[in-house]
């Protein structure tokens, strides 16, 4: 087919998307669960049998490896999953923080996990949801029981860790059934993570935890059937970061180096930040720089661009990262851990696992890498609203939707790629009419519509802070 003829197809499939009624937004998109299993490294799945996360493969896709964002820690892994930002941009840079502007410090742990003003950098995606006319509802994800930009999540459940999975399971299942449904939901579950710890992962007894995480799989899809959703919402598993062995042997105690009078310790091992008392910059820089092999020192202005990990008054003057395996304290008489996470994003030993199935997901599809940022574009697609400005590509993951899902308009340019069959044309040239239709009749009618399933809008380089300070 020439240019010409495509030319023309466009414009007859255009007039012919003015005469069709638009569909609903039910039977464009679907329902979507999000689900972590803190700590869920992506290999776990092989150790031992996990017939639950094969049945996902094998209905729908997997992807091998899942580069996190940096630092590969709880609380700014699950805020980039439902933002699609870096730790810089989002502004949860750490599980510990504190922030100089605010003068406030922050803990997983503490009362100011509930100051939104440690939110507000970002939105996360059941904020964007609701804001388009949908529901969410939230089981215990990190921030989802805050008030973000004055919106809690339209069902949630206060933090608390001692509410079974079972329980969490049918509460969002109850929340999806309605009587007023909702389309969107996460779901946080503290292990493996916990066990991961203490026990270390090479440990042979992280076999019955891990069995143990396929068996709650097991039960989350055996309710879904019973509630008749399992073939109607699209399911995703997934984690914020992997683990790794300690070893007593591998620690490093900075007051070997470096006096506590100089400078304040801000988060934990193994990337720890170092807030230099006034005037001491230098000081503490010079006496840690080559102190001591296994570790890396960095000013936070050096901090090598691939991390995205600079922008942001919460990341310390001065970062300390350690080796793979290594533990970094001010002294040994802490208690001591037998594996950790939260080094570089790049080790394998960080990456998650990553499986989903449903209407949306194509069946028995293995993608070799992604990008954890890429998560909420993707997601967005899938629920069809438009995505706020993020650090993902939705159209590097749009090979794990099925064939005939239309992420959204897509410009009618002539194709890039061979794959662009003929009939592909009038779909993409419908979609483009459509979408100039629908924003010149809001223009005209100043009121709101159903939200735009546009989710080409993306951004490759890091979002600066400023830029996000609405
Ligand atoms: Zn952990």
């Amino acid at each position: 087919m020439t240019v010409l003829s495509m030319r023309k197809m466009y414009v007859l499939s255009g007039l012919l998307a003015l005469l069709l009624p638009p569909l609903s937004h039910q039977e464009e998109h679907h329902k979507l669960l999000l689900v972590s299993f803190d700590g869920f490294r992506w290999d776990y799945v092989n150790r031992v049998p996990t017939p639950n996360f094969r049945a996902m493969m094998d209905e729908g896709v997997q992807v091998e490896r899942v580069e996190n964002t940096y630092i590969t820690k709880t609380f700014p892994n699950h805020y980039t999953l439902v933002t699609g930002l870096h730790a810089e941009s989002h502004g949860i840079v750490a599980n510990e923080m504190y922030d100089p502007v605010l003068n406030r410090s922050f803990s997983m742990e503490g009362p100011e996990v509930y100051n939104s003003r440690w939110w507000e950098e970002a939105v996360p995606l059941w904020v964007t949801n609701q804001n388009s006319g949908q529901r969410s509802g939230a089981a215990m994800w990190p921030g989802s029981d805050v008030s973000i930009r004055g919106i809690y999540p339209t069902r949630y459940m206060p933090y608390n860790a001692s509410v079974p999975f079972e329980m969490r399971v049918e509460k969002l299942i109850n929340w999806f059934l309605g009587p007023e449904e909702i389309n969107f939901g996460v779901l946080y579950w503290e292990e493996p993570d916990e066990s991961g710890h203490n026990l270390g992962p090479e440990s042979p007894l992280m076999d019955v935890v891990i069995e143990d995480i396929d068996v709650k799989l097991g039960f989350l899809r055996d309710k879904l059937k019973k509630a008749g959703l399992y073939d109607k919402i699209n399911l995703i598993v997934t984690s914020d970061h992997g683990m790794t062995q300690l070893s007593h042997d591998k620690v490093i105690e900075l007051d070997a180096y470096v006096s506590r009078d100089l400078y304040t310790w801000i988060d934990k091992s193994p990337v720890v930040g170092i807030l230099p008392k006034e005037g001491k910059f230098d000081e503490v820089y010079n006496l840690l720089e080559n102190a001591n092999p296994n570790m890396v020192v960095y000013k936070r202005e050096d901090i090598p661009d691939h991390f995205h990990y600079k922008h942001n008054v919460r990341i310390m003057p001065i970062i300390i990262e350690v080796k793979e395996g290594w533990t970094i304290v001010q002294n040994k008489t802490g208690s001591f851990m037998l594996g950790n996470h939260g080094y570089d994003n790049h080790l394998p030993s960080m990456h998650p696992v990553f499986v989903a199935r449903g209407p949306s997901f194509r069946t028995g599809y293995t993608k070799a890498s992604m990008r954890s940022v890429d998560l909420y574009p993707l997601m967005c697609s899938v629920l069809g609203i438009q995505p706020l400005p993020n650090n993902g590509s939705q159209m590097s993951v749009r090979d794990l939707l099925v064939e005939t899902f239309t992420p959204g308009p897509v410009l009618p340019s002539v194709p890039e790629e061979p794959s662009y069959t003929w009939a592909v044309g009038p779909v993409l040239g419908s979609c483009l009419v459509l979408g100039f239709l629908i924003m010149f009749v809001k223009q005209v009618t100043q009121r709101q519509l159903p939200p735009l399933p546009l989710t080409n809008r993306e951004i490759s380089q890091p979002l600066l802070q400023d830029e996000l300070r609405l």
